[in-house]
């Protein structure tokens, strides 16, 4: 089969396009045809060498895919061959033609998404859900700020906040993302490149602030995200690249607490509580992932680099 392959950590080239054999599902294994990988910016970091997570070398990167199973090993009773599927995580990677993985990593995957949009599931869903429900509390008569609602996450996130019944404001860095926050679910929009965005968001709250603020880049924003907070408000950090100053007097004031938030910390139970309600919300169509771009799973290089450097619109998959 063909799969990138990684032989050392670096740059996004240090990705190759190999032959490989195909992998035989072991007992409690399931062998995926995967036609569609999703690139998430954690497939990026994990390349680089410089991660909390150290795949051992040489490995095929991606976590997220969508596609058919193709066979499975012995003891497995919970899919059969020709179901579709996605997958939250994988023993082999799912940069391939074929992913091995868990029983417990493949979930059914509704016949109204599409094999590129499964491909968009697990990371961002489950990331934005973990954030809103089980670390922030997320409830019905909050408001949340989605910062960075262009992306992955920040669609994902959108959706499930208008699911709950909640007031969502988004944010995005070109007109581009922020219409498309829109039609996902924003009931209001700040460029986050625009001068005094943050005062217009201050005032998109009758002066209040935000109960939630889901933060996609802390390193740019913590700071000034103290001060968007309603008394007893919560900021969770998904995404940050580096340091940042805050005031601490600005939690002080509001009793507000920041968190962070690590998918693979997730517990069995957590778990199983995203993947319950991500596939409610898959069922009834209030979730959608959105893809901006396919490219051919030889392009992911290119995957790598602009999931990094180019402004974002919802996710860009490998098609094997
Ligand atoms: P993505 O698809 O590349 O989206 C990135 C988002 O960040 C876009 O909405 C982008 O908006 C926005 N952004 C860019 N500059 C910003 C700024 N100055 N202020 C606020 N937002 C800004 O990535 P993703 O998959 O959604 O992931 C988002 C972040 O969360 C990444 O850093 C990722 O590593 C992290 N993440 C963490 C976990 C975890 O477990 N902690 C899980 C998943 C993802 P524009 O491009 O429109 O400007």
């Amino acid at each position: 089969m063909k799969a990138i392959r990684v032989h050392e950590f670096g740059a996004a080239e240090v990705m190759k396009l190999e032959e490989i054999p195909t992998p035989k599902p072991e007992a409690g294994q399931v062998l995926v045809r995967v036609r569609a990988a999703g690139v998430n910016p954690a497939d990026t970091y994990m390349r680089s060498g410089n991660y909390a997570l150290k795949p051992p070398l040489p490995y095929t990167p991606g976590v997220d895919a969508a596609g058919v199973i193709e066979s499975v090993g012995a003891g497995v009773t919970r899919v059969k061959p020709g179901d579709r599927v996605y997958t939250s995580g994988s023993v082999s990677g799912t940069y391939a033609e074929f992913a091995l993985a868990l029983e417990a990593q493949v979930h059914p995957l509704p016949e109204r998404v599409t094999f590129p949009q499964g491909a968009g599931i697990y990371i961002p869903y489950a990331t934005a859900y973990r954030a809103l429900r089980q670390i922030a509390h997320a409830r019905g008569a909050d408001t949340v700020l989605i910062h960075g609602a262009s992306g992955g996450v920040g669609i994902a996130a959108l959706q499930i906040a208008r699911a709950l019944g909640m007031t969502v404001l988004g944010t995005a860095g070109t007109e581009q993302g922020l219409a498309l926050a829109t039609k996902e679910g924003a009931h209001q929009v700040f460029d986050h490149r625009a001068p005094g965005y943050t005062d217009a968001i201050l005032k998109a709250t009758g002066g209040r602030g935000v109960d939630i603020l889901l933060e996609m880049l802390a390193n740019v924003n913590l700071g000034a995200d103290l001060k968007l907070l309603a008394k007893f408000g919560r900021v969770v950090i998904i995404g940050s690249r580096g340091d940042v100053t805050i005031t601490p007097r600005d939690l002080m004031a509001r009793e507000a607490s920041v968190h962070g938030v690590f998918l693979w910390n997730i517990s069995p139970a957590d778990s199983a509580d995203a993947h319950a309600a991500i596939a409610a919300g898959l069922d009834n169509g209030s979730l959608r992932p959105v893809v901006g771009k396919e490219l051919p799973l030889g392009e992911a290089v290119r995957a790598h680099k602009e999931v990094i450097e180019s402004r974002a619109f919802g996710k860009i998959v490998l098609i094997p």
